[in-house]
């Protein structure tokens, strides 16, 4: 299929359109110290009340405050210590009336005691301790449940995992997580004029970039990537390139070779296999594709970005990120978006979205842009903290107006 003629394609439409062909990747069970930065697939349930029973929240003596109820500094309540329960200690002899127990933190409050007497309220005595204030009944018990009760949905599914939440995983007993596998990506350059960083360059050449943004965005998702960073613009070579490794991941993401020139290596090779090119209403990026590329299981997805790396880095923002969030299970699969005040007019294509590179300032809730509208400008790109992201039926912004941002960090 190529469609070359025609209105171009929404952004919304497109996106779409990426997110239905990436799909989701199947939910495997991972240790829970390896799911950093993934999306929990299923509701994590805690079997067990958080905490799971009645603790002491100080180091100092379990008792009953009618036994305390009436100390003071000059008049200290004496109470033989009947017990020692360090943290750990998993028999929980009863407190009798008229006794302590000395307790340390974490440790179980015995049946019997409803109030902990901090330490710093006596004279620390093991065999009888002198109380010197009275105690409000379950002063310093944390109670069972108290954070979290038995059966209750401590995580929801899409769930980001961070720190916090893998800890909140450990403490309700969880060894293992449901997550959806990261996506394996093929980040494959196209260009014939590319070369290694490191080597010399000739007159005509550059250096190749689009692989490294791309896969560490990839990786940033939360996604493997794998690397092709030299596929010269000849279809047999690109063939050549993708056959062997287009098997083994969910996704092959091209930069390169789909615009209306001649030697458009990408558009070349998968024209007629699987592959869909058109325009979509958005500068930059304009020319895109998407599709199957056909194998024994079935087809593996494929997008093809432009290849100024403005336009690749946009769209892959735009079109791709989504898709490997939806694709992980996330929740939010969106950029936090902002509402701020730009600082210098702006001109827009009509009947395109536009993304501008921008620096949001978040104390003042304004946004400069940064660089042109050029796609080759990546010093901009790399100085920028959010797109401006301008209607496509806005072609004039003067200073002052409310632009829409996704902040990019
Ligand atoms: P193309 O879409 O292949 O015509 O590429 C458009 C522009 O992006 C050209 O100036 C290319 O040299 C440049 N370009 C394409 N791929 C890369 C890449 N991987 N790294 C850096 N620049 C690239
Ligand atoms: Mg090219």
């Amino acid at each position: 299929m190529q469609r070359t003629q025609g209105p171009a394609v929404g952004v919304a439409e497109h996106r779409a359109r990426v997110v239905g062909l990436v799909g989701a990747t199947p939910v495997v069970r991972r240790p829970v110290a390896d799911c950093l930065g993934l999306a929990l697939a299923e509701d994590l349930v805690s079997p067990i009340p958080l905490p799971p029973f009645d603790n002491s929240a100080m180091d100092g003596y379990a008792v009953r405050a009618a036994d305390v109820a009436a100390a003071a500094p000059d008049a200290p309540v004496a109470l033989p210590v009947a017990e020692d329960v360090p943290a750990g200690r998993t028999d929980s002899p009863p407190l009798r009336p008229g006794t302590a127990h000395r307790i340390m933190t974490g440790a179980p409050v015995p049946p019997g005691a409803d109030a902990v007497v901090p330490v710093e309220d006596t004279d620390r005595g093991t065999d009888v301790v002198r109380v010197v204030a009275p105690a409000r009944l379950g002063a310093h018990v944390r109670r069972a449940g108290e954070d979290v009760r038995a059966g209750a949905v401590v995580l929801p599914a899409g769930t980001e995992l961070g720190p916090a939440q893998l800890g909140l995983a450990s403490a309700v007993g969880a060894s293992a997580l449901p997550v959806r596998r990261p996506p394996r990506v093929l980040v494959l350059s196209t260009g014939s004029e590319l070369v290694e960083p490191g080597r010399p360059l000739r007159g005509g050449q550059i250096y190749e970039s689009n692989g490294v943004m791309l896969a560490s965005a990839v990786r940033q998702v939360g996604g493997e990537a794998e690397l092709l960073r030299f596929v010269p613009d000849d279809v047999a070579a690109f063939h050549a390139a993708l056959a062997p490794r287009v098997e083994s991941v969910d996704l092959v993401l091209t930069s390169g070779g789909v615009s209306a020139g001649a030697y458009e290596v990408v558009k070349d090779a998968l024209s007629g296999h699987g592959v869909e090119f058109y325009k979509v209403a958005v500068q930059p990026g304009g020319p895109q594709g998407l599709g199957r590329y056909p194998t024994a299981s079935g087809g593996v997805p494929v997008v093809t970005l432009p290849g100024n790396p403005v336009s690749a880095m946009v769209s892959f923002e735009v079109f791709v990120r989504p898709a490997l969030r939806t694709a992980m299970g996330f929740a939010e699969v969106e950029r936090p978006r902002r509402t701020a005040t730009l600082m210098e007019s702006l001109r827009s294509p009509a009947e395109r979205r536009q993304y501008r590179r921008g620096r949001y300032d978040a104390g003042a809730v304004t946004v400069a842009p940064v660089g042109g509208p050029g796609s080759h400008l990546l010093s901009a790109l790399a100085t920028a903290n959010c797109l401006l992201e301008i209607p496509e039926e806005v072609t004039d912004l003067p200073a002052g107006s409310e632009v829409s941002v996704l902040l990019l960090r």
